[in-house]
């Protein structure tokens, strides 16, 4: 997996990294600027970083075909392991045994009216040398697919979201016992079987139409960096109750695990899925008819678009080998010199669906380039203060499978030491990406401010701002861009590594990428390659470098300053909106459902219908009923108090000059500012979805990848059961109360630990 995608979809509708002039810096109490040994450390580490060697890690990574089981992932790993070693970390390997199936049986088959047969297969190119490795590619398939072997009737469902299923039952066009073809595209790909399923479906075959990534994108493979016609989007379509190992929930799937059967195992598809190219997709789709499909359903195949359903009758068969298989990850420690007990943690993935250039090894090859320059200051005579772990995670592509068995089998440990979690997955060239926790906002935005963009040579931070200011969609938009102090942080939901530290053990997270500027995608094919990623992407790895620069800087300040420098203003400014969002949500439901029952009542849906293209009207909702945010709004307005007295004692701090606190007060403050994050949680976790725990920040259960904050409330709100909706407000509201007080004791300790 990986969250480009959702970083384009968020891009597309909101400014993701809001930035103000540059000005403030030294703000969370360290040297940043050069002038002493800190500032000397960081010049040293963002000096030492090698575009070369991103490109040389690059080049070994992707060699071969490393998916989950194969022997280049094991290789892989071991060659992680060694590097780390080399470079003076206390390295080690960590196995899990996990559910990963592969493909026994996939045929798809058109019957009616015409016969075709298709091809399931991405095609060697002579350009690109990796690409005839055929006999160890995992071959084009979906990932916790059910096994089963239908014949029905086609149906064209759009992207196979619940609002797409609406528009059906407005047509008049039901997916009982049909097989549904649905494009790749707006959320999770596991949603499309789901929603199917829950439609009635009993097969689902996902295409990648041109529209989204193809030939209407630009040039195509191998002449351009497009995915051509014979491209396919393997992935997994894991469903959404929980990540991570599906016969082991909460639990880390250690050899002597208690396992689920696989009867059991609530998130394996309920209907056989299966991915294939536009060129696979072009016969299908030409064969449906029916209603011609709406405006906005319609892709760049050429075709007229259909919604069917038939009379295409379609034959879909998969089954997989359901083995279970080890995977590694490479878990490399650099013990802390004061503080050991805190760690500061940093990951990437290094298992590929195939040889996976770009996702995951762009962000590994320069995660580990980190390594080695740390590892360089380490023997020149820098020890971190803090525990510094490095993490190259197994299993991320099949369910995150390498970093939630890893956080459910240490999750007492890290919930006692973990300081942060900062991830990257894949790298791109473009503007700086950060989502996660705001609390590591003005950190990462200090750090943003002193790396120079390789191309424009403005700094990263302040490219990223002016984009903001360039895609906001009004004048206040603009305006609340332009008065910020620092990157706005989009919240996270899953999609990649930081999902099990952030929904499931209550770390602070950072992901950070850059991307919006390469030459097209070929997103888990066999031709994400180095050949592709050094002509499409970031081709001379400048942008790796500065991906280094980003986030090992960010490293070093989480692992010496003085004192965790976080800062909760902008987090608490966040979850005000995520709360200013339920409101507006339920003002907006009431006031559309009491304008649809008024206008169905008055006859303007019937009128305005043409009576040659019958739709079923809409149904009548009743109106929403008032909800009593009051728990949670003050909760908040306590947050905004606890955080704006931290802020303030941060500020009175700098102003008598950052000085070295006492050991004891030093010892307090950290203590207490560790735990924070953890507040956010609730042991019982979300109501629908007990695995997910964090109160503020998890995916939808209907979207996937991006957040949906205060999913306990909204999930319900989105399913118009206000009553249930309500019940959950006071449990958010007492988790985000109990953050309030933790902030206040960390304002409270800073303010005792000033010199007069
Ligand atoms: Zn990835």
């Amino acid at each position: 997996m990986k969250i480009r995608q959702l970083f384009a979809i968020m891009l597309a509708c909101s400014p993701l990294v809001a930035l103000p002039s540059p000005g403030d810096t030294d703000l969370l109490g360290y040297d940043s600027q050069g002038a002493g040994a800190q500032g000397d450390w960081e010049q040293k580490f963002q000096e030492g970083i090698s575009a070369d060697n991103i490109r040389e890690n690059m080049r070994r990574l992707s060699a071969r075909p490393h998916n989950v089981g194969s022997p280049y992932d094991k290789d892989n790993a071991e060659w992680i392991l060694a590097k780390f070693k080399s470079w003076g970390f206390d390295a080690k390997i960590e196995t899990f045994q996990v559910l990963f199936p592969t493909p026994k049986t996939r045929v798809l088959e058109l019957l009616k009216p015409t016969r075709f047969r298709a091809s399931l297969q991405e095609p060697a190119l002579a350009a690109d040398p990796t690409s005839g490795q055929t006999a160890e590619q995992l071959p084009t398939y979906n990932a916790y697919s059910a096994d089963g072997d239908v014949t029905a009737r086609l149906v064209y469902v759009n992207y196979g979201s619940r609002e797409d299923y609406d528009q059906l039952d407005r047509l008049g066009i039901s997916v009982k016992g049909a097989i549904v073809i649905a494009r790749y595209g707006a959320g999770w790909r596991g949603i499309k079987p789901k929603v199917a399923a829950e439609h009635g479906a009993i097969g689902c075959i996902i295409y990648s139409d041109p529209a989204g990534d193809g030939y209407a994108q630009g040039d195509t493979y191998p002449v351009g960096g497009w995915r051509s016609k014979q491209g396919v989007q393997r992935g997994s379509v894991m469903d959404t109750d929980y990540p991570g190992d599906p016969l082991t929930p909460g639990v880390g799937a250690t050899a002597d695990a208690k396992r689920l059967s696989l009867a059991e195992a609530k998130t394996i598809t309920k209907i056989p899925v299966l991915p294939i190219s536009s060129a696979d997709a072009l016969p299908l789709l030409a064969a449906i008819g029916g209603r011609i499909a709406p405006e906005s359903w319609r892709g760049a195949m050429p075709v007229t678009y259909h919604v069917g359903p038939g009379p295409a009758l379609v034959h879909l068969e998969v089954a997989s080998h359901w083995d279970v298989k080890p995977i590694y990850d490479v878990i490399a420690t650099l013990h802390g010199a004061e503080d050991a007990d805190q760690w500061v943690i940093r990951g990437n993935h290094h298992d590929a669906w195939v040889n996976g250039a770009e996702d995951p090894i762009s962000g590994q090859a320069e995660m580990l380039e980190e390594a080695r320059v740390l590892g360089a200051l380490h023997a020149a005579g820098w020890t971190p203060k803090r525990t510094v772990i490095y993490c190259a995670w197994d299993g991320e592509e099949p369910g995150l499978l390498g970093s939630v068995e890893w956080v459910e089998t240490h999750v007492g440990e890290l919930q006692k030491h973990a300081v942060s979690y900062l991830n990257s997955d894949s790298n791109g060239r473009g503007f700086l990406y950060a989502g996660g926790t705001q609390d590591l906002g003005v950190l990462v935005s200090e750090v943003a401010r002193g790396i120079q963009d390789p191309e424009t040579k403005l700094s990263v931070y302040e490219r990223a701002r002016l984009a903001g200011i360039a895609d906001a969609k009004s004048a206040d938009e603009r305006a609340d861009l332009r008065k910020r102090k620092d990157l706005e942080i989009d919240a996270l939901g899953d999609g990649s590594d930081f999902t099990a530290f952030q929904d499931f053990a209550g770390i602070s997270t950072l992901n950070l990428e850059f991307g919006g500027e390469e030459a097209g995608t070929q997103y888990h094919s066999i031709y994400d390659s180095f050949y592709w990623y050094t002509h499409f992407a970031d081709t001379n790895f400048a942008y790796g470098r500065a991906l280094a620069q980003v986030a090992g800087t960010t490293m070093l300040r989480l692992a010496d300053a003085a004192f965790i420098p976080v800062d909760y203003a902008p987090q608490a400014e966040a979850i005000t909106k995520y709360e200013d969002e339920l409101e507006s949500l339920l003002k907006q439901k009431q006031d559309e459902y009491t304008e649809r029952d008024l206008e169905l009542r008055e006859g303007v849906f019937a009128a305005t219908v043409d009576p040659r293209k019958p739709l079923i009207a809409p149904p009548v909702e009743p109106v929403p009923p008032f909800i009593d945010f009051a728990p949670l709004k003050n909760a908040v307005s306590d947050l905004q108090k606890s955080a704006s007295r931290y802020s303030k004692a941060l500020t009175a701090y700098r102003a008598k000059g950052s000085p070295p606190l006492t050991p004891s007060a030093a010892t307090k403050l950290n203590a207490d500012l560790l735990v924070v994050s953890r507040k956010f949680l609730n042991a019982t976790g979300l109501p629908e979805r007990p695995w997910f725990k964090n109160q503020i920040y998890a995916p939808g259960a209907y979207t996937g990848y991006g957040a949906k904050p205060i999913a306990a409330v909204r999930e319900y709100m989105d399913q118009r059961l206000w009553l249930k909706a309500e019940a959950q407000v006071p449990q958010v509201a007492h988790a985000v109360e109990n953050a309030a007080v933790s902030i206040d004791q960390c304002a409270q300790d800073l303010e005792a630990a000033l010199p007069p």
